[in-house]
């Protein structure tokens, strides 16, 4: 989708979701400026070598909308759409995110524009490394944690690292996220966002007394969340019936097996060609007829020339702001359920902060206890969210706000406005 066909910037669709959320709060006009304004926005641009020895100018970014309840913490995207606005809306969700689920934590999101399937592994270490060299003002364990994102994984999070040890002088594990468990990684960090997908979408499945075995699951996007979120769904019994990536997408109104599919996908590098499933365009993907949809590639991919076909009963959304304005809009006119994206993939957040405590205290957990807490802070914060859009009859998204924009308000009121 062009950028001029879209009606909104994703900045646009993130103020515009928190103003639909305050309507319902009282709130003061000066205090509202405050939380919708972001802190500081860093825009580096740097020079790369590539390997045959030419040099290629990148542009990066790193946001953070709100240090009030902490450290700031949020994801580093590497696609060649990043930019400025984009980067500011994922830190604005990322406040609203962690203070949902009340990590003690702030917003924050960095990306580069770069399409990173173009470069060699070396011009890769060397971008990522020159990236976090430029950050380093802004990024530590005790002031901004960063995490993967699109684009990016354990490997960009392990350079990172390294690059910012180095300049000190010793190891800093703590300084990201979503590392290699070698060098302080932890475990479920890989998986912790399909799972607390798969974990919220669940729990609005006994909401509505859907069962898994008659349950069609569409998801967009194979990468990170999607691929786990599929695995998950499936299962539990579940019937993934479409799944996409940027080359297109699958269909199988049977169900898609989903294991021999990651298979597949670990040969070749994307779903298309899956032999046990017919070929569909992107559109068609998130049209295919199911019960839930999981967008869990980019923002804006559910507007409104796509929602009149979708007839799901459940989005749960994978990926961080994928509907835009008038595409929620219709599909909650037509009673659709959302899994609001700060609740949905809150899971990655989540263990990303399991893996921070253990890093800052070089003590580690066992596997089942990570997946445990994760459950059970999921679950709850599902649970509130849920309560609170029944009693005060608002939506989802606009219950799950409320809550996280009380929470920073909370301890904006507690510091006070310096000086
Ligand atoms: P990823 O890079 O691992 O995967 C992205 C997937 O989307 C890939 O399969 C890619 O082929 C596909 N894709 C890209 N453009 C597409 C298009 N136009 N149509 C269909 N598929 C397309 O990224 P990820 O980490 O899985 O992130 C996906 C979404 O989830 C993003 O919105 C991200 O911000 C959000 N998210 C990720 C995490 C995390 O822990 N990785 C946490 C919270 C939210």
């Amino acid at each position: 989708m062009s950028a001029m066909k879209r009606r909104y910037s994703a900045s646009d669709v993130a103020l515009a979701q928190f103003e639909r959320a305050i309507a319902h709060m009282n709130l003061d006009e000066d205090l509202v400026a405050y939380l919708e304004t972001p802190k500081r926005e860093l825009i580096v641009h740097f020079p790369v070598y590539m390997d045959d020895g030419s040099m290629k100018m990148y542009t990066g970014y790193r946001v953070h909308h709100s240090t009030v309840r902490g450290p700031t913490k949020g994801g580093i995207r590497y696609h060649p759409d990043v930019n400025l606005d984009e980067v500011r809306a994922l830190a604005m969700w990322m406040t609203w995110k962690n203070a949902l689920m009340n990590l003690p934590y702030g917003g924050a999101k960095g990306g580069v524009s770069v399409d990173p399937r173009e470069l060699s592994r070396n011009e890769l270490r060397r971008l990522t490394r020159r990236y976090a060299n430029e950050i380093s003002i802004l990024i530590s364990p005790e002031g901004d944690i960063p995490a993967p994102d699109v684009g990016t994984d354990a490997q960009v999070m392990a350079w990172i690292m390294d690059t910012y040890s180095v300049a000190r002088g010793y190891s800093t594990p703590a300084v990201v996220t979503g590392k290699p468990l070698s060098i302080g990684g932890s475990l479920g960090r890989a998986e912790a966002t399909g799972i607390g997908v798969t974990i919220t979408a669940t729990a609005m499945m006994k909401k509505l007394e859907m069962q898994p075995e008659m349950t069609r699951v569409a998801v967009q996007g194979f990468g990170n969340v999607g691929s786990v979120a599929a695995h998950k769904m499936w299962e539990q019994g579940c019937k993934i019936v479409a799944v996409s990536d940027v080359n297109g997408g699958i269909y199988n109104p049977n169900g898609l097996d989903i294991p021999a599919l990651l298979a597949h996908m670990a040969e070749s590098g994307t779903v298309i060609d899956f032999s046990e499933g017919d070929r569909i365009s992107n559109r068609e993907t998130l049209t295919a007829p199911a019960d839930i949809l999981i967008p869990a590639a980019l923002e804006g991919q559910i507007d409104e020339r796509v929602a009149p076909d979708i007839n799901v009963r459940i989005v749960a959304e994978g990926a961080n702001g994928p509907c835009t304005l008038e595409g929620e809009r219709i599909l909650l006119e037509k009673g659709v359920h959302f899994v609001p994206d700060i609740l949905c993939n809150a899971g990655g957040v989540t263990v990303s902060y399991f893996e921070w405590v253990q890093g800052m205290q070089s003590f580690f957990w066992s596997e089942t206890e990570i997946l445990d807490r994760l459950e059970r802070l999921m679950t709850e914060a599902f649970e509130h969210v849920w309560q609170a859009s029944q009693s005060k009859h608002i939506d989802m998204r606009t219950a799950a706000y409320t809550i996280a924009i009380q929470r920073v308000v909370e301890a904006v009121e507690a510091r006070g406005i310096y000086p």
